[in-house]
């Protein structure tokens, strides 16, 4: 299997405080990994570190290196639009644009000067499993959405710029059963197309969607894996203890 995205010896400070310590670490193409791990533990640091989110906080310093495609992305000539047109996020509020759903999705097209049309959108949209239920009113405001189709919706907005990896931190955490289970599906169905990186703090849900699972303590990575030996055969006594809940 071929590694899209690798980090390697990556260490991360805010100010005077380590974050990420010594990160090893290789997303398989057309493959979904989990990171799992306690609140504070700096999975969101890592997976914002992948896009180069770090740019925007300036107390952040980064040392070692992270490849795209062999690629380091933290060098000088490295344009950060077209980075993270390659490397999309969703986050764990759905945040679409305060536009209509069709704008939504044409708003980062034009940006990226991608063709803009009704059939891109179309796609898009159908991408991410919304299209049946927007379909009839695409000048319907984004924010009159559910909770569940807005995230949908940015992940359209995101698969709409045609990028490699897709990012997500905690995507369900704000949603109901039923809506996480859709976007469970609309994983599944993405891998084929993307590599995926996911946030979570529901064991099942790792299980469910995730090939590879990471488990993240105080900075580290304690143990990663294939998901079924993480979660049924853990190495570590941490990582038995945070999945058994006794954290
Ligand atoms: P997680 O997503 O696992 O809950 P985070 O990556 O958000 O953890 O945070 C890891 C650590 O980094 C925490 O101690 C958090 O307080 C700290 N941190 C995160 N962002 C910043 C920032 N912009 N400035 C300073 N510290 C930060
Ligand atoms: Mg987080």
């Amino acid at each position: 299997m071929k590694s899209k995205l690798v980090a390697e010896h990556l260490n991360l400070w805010f100010g005077s405080k380590q974050v990420l310590k010594n990160i090893n670490i290789e997303f398989e193409e057309n493959k979904v990994t989990a990171l799992i791990g306690p609140s504070g533990c700096g999975k969101s640091t890592l997976l914002r570190s992948l896009n180069r989110m770090h740019d925007l906080y300036p107390e952040a310093r980064i040392e070692g290196q992270i490849k795209l495609d062999g690629r380091e992305i933290y060098q000088k000539d490295v344009e950060v639009t077209d980075l993270r047109k390659r490397v999309g996020m969703v986050f764990q509020k759905a945040n679409p644009f305060p536009k209509s759903i069709y704008e939504n999705i044409t708003y980062g097209l034009k940006i990226n000067n991608l063709l803009a049309d009704k059939a891109t959108v179309q796609k898009a949209l159908e991408e991410a499993y919304i299209w049946e239920e927007v379909k009839d009113d695409l000048k319907k405001p984004a924010t009159r959405l559910s909770g569940g189709q807005q995230q949908r919706l940015c992940i359209a907005r995101a698969v709409a710029l045609r990028p490699e990896i897709i990012l997500m931190d905690e995507p369900c955490s704000a949603l109901d059963p039923v809506s996480t289970l859709k976007i469970e599906e609309l994983i599944h169905h993405l891998k084929k197309k993307y590599t995926i990186v996911i946030v979570t703090h529901n064991m099942q849900q790792a299980q469910r969607v995730a090939d590879k699972t990471v488990f993240m303590y105080l900075g580290e990575i304690i143990e990663q894996g294939d998901t079924h030996q993480i979660f049924n055969n853990p190495q570590h006594e941490t990582t038995r203890n945070y999945i058994s809940g006794h954290f």
